[in-house]
């Protein structure tokens, strides 16, 4: 690192997802086929209705700066579905729309956090948690949790992991990587423990549609009214209605709060894009049958990738309530040989499945899990049938 740019960047790692997707794009732009379960994103369009809106939007006009926080129309849909599909009641000033959900929980890192304040955050977490939270100089403070519990925070976990400084804990269910999702029965204990605190409750719900076998989402504003003043919600449109590129995602918080967000934002990137604002209005209201074809199908990709998985010699898989993503154990993997080099770490596991069969992954350690890989299984079946037969032959040759 140039000694001319910010100290900042000396403790912040770059995003290991998106760093594993550059990877396999170069093998992609040299002519392999290279399969894809690195980054998490859905494989299908954004639905026709959404984009033709955002065409019609364009030629209406929406082409100008928008209120910071975002469109009324944004927010009244937000607050609509919000009611609907989570269960609480919210109004337009709890809610800042940004770019993107990533943007939104930085936005709130800007907002909340200082040096001297600790952020909880259970493992495995998203990548991005820990590095946002040493961005602005806090402290996070990684809180394990154990495959055998469902990658569920325990509440006795929990509370030797609160000091004085706790500012924050961020909750992601379901989750990523892991795909554990909380259920209210196994968000009440943890309620417990915090009642007893004034620590804020961020909650990433990006995932909370993408649910499997009947597990039902529980959004903690629909059944824990008073924690409502210091819960946080963060979601977006991105995975829900396959809309990555368009960059909408929010966050609903106390009035007081979301105007703090607000002036972070006026004074960085404004208003998140109109005509996106406009297509996350389509999506948020428009019908939702195609929605229910593509969580079909992850849902039967996710059968396929972790039965698949589960069948290979040296690994085992949780079967993950939701999100996209399964997270194998490959540690059964480590000790042995490629070509006389040891495979050691969940690195190396990652980087011997893409040079050698150009399965793509993510290590499990940028997330706090190493011994892990995470797949995303939101690519073909068939790519997946495929990756797993030549993951089974590459593990066959190993010594
Ligand atoms: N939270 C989690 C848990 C995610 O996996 C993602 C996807 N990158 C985000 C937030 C950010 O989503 P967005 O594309 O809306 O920025
Ligand atoms: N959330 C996705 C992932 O974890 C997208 C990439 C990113 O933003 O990190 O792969």
């Amino acid at each position: 690192m140039s000694r001319d740019f910010a100290d900042r960047l000396s403790a912040i790692a770059p995003s290991a997802t998106l760093a594993m997707a550059a990877k396999a794009a170069k093998l992609r732009s040299e002519g392999h086929k290279v399969y894809p379960f690195s980054v998490g994103e859905p494989d299908f369009d954004t639905p026709a209705h959404i984009r033709d809106a955002a065409k019609a939007a364009l030629d209406r006009g929406a082409t100008r700066y928008t209120p910071v926080t975002g469109t009324p129309e944004l927010k009244a849909a937000i607050c609509t579905s919000t009611e609907k599909y989570r269960g609480h009641k919210v109004e337009p000033a709890q809610i800042v729309v940004s770019s993107g959900a990533k943007h939104a929980l930085f936005n709130l890192a800007l907002a909340l956090y200082q040096p001297g304040d600790e952020v909880l955050i259970p493992s495995p977490f998203w990548v991005s948690y820990p590095e946002q939270v040493r961005m602005v100089g806090a402290t996070p403070v990684i809180v394990p949790t154990r495959e055998q519990d469902g990658f569920r925070l325990r509440p006795e976990v929990l509370q030797d992991a609160l000091s004085p400084r706790t500012k924050a804990i961020i909750l992601c269910t379901p989750s990523n990587p892991t795909g554990a999702a909380y259920s209210k029965k196994d968000l009440l204990p943890l309620l417990e423990v915090l009642r007893k605190t004034d620590v804020y409750i961020i909650v990433d719900e990006i995932y909370a549609d993408l649910v499997y076998d009947g597990f039902v989402h529980a959004s903690l504003p629909s059944f824990a009214s008073e924690f409502r003043d210091r819960t946080i919600i963060v979601d977006g449109v991105s995975k829900t209605f396959a809309m990555t590129g368009w960059r909408i995602g929010w966050t609903i918080t106390s009035n007081s709060l979301a105007k703090a967000i607000d002036i972070v934002q006026s004074q960085s990137t404004t208003n998140a894009a109109a005509i996106s604002q406009a297509a996350a209005v389509a999506a948020l209201n428009g019908p939702r049958a195609e929605l229910e074809v593509m969580r079909r199908h992850f849902s039967e990709r996710r059968v396929v990738m972790v039965e698949g998985l589960r069948s290979l010699p040296g690994v085992s898989c949780r079967m993950p309530e939701g999100a996209f993503y399964a997270f194998p154990d490959v540690r059964g993997l480590f000790g042995k040989k490629h070509r006389g080099v040891e495979l050691v770490t969940d690195h190396d596991v990652a980087n011997w499945l893409l040079d050698e069969v150009h399965v793509a992954s993510v290590a499990g350690e940028p997330f706090g899990a190493p011994g892990y890989l995470r797949f995303s299984y939101a690519c073909a079946e068939c790519d997946i049938r495929e990756a797993l037969d030549n993951m089974r032959n590459a593990i066959a040759r190993l010594d």
